[in-house]
């Protein structure tokens, strides 16, 4: 029944949401969950500083240094 389809933006993960705007299935990392939508439908809506479609690129630092 179940066919695992992938990530319509990525196409390389496993769906595992849908998104409730464009009903479009995503991933995890297409995912907005405080929306509930997928990451075009969230950055169509009005997401300022998180527009970023390249899954490649991490702008938070990981190192946590202070002055
Ligand atoms: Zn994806
Ligand atoms: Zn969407």
């Amino acid at each position: 029944m179940s066919v695992s389809s992938p990530c319509e933006i990525c196409a390389m993960r496993s769906v595992r949401h849908t998104c409730t705007r464009c009903g479009q299935l995503v991933c995890d990392r297409h995912f907005d969950e405080e929306t509930g939508l997928c990451v075009e439908c969230a950055s169509d809506v009005g997401r300022p500083g998180d527009r970023s479609p390249d899954p490649g690129r991490n702008p938070d630092g990981v190192d946590t240094y202070r002055f």
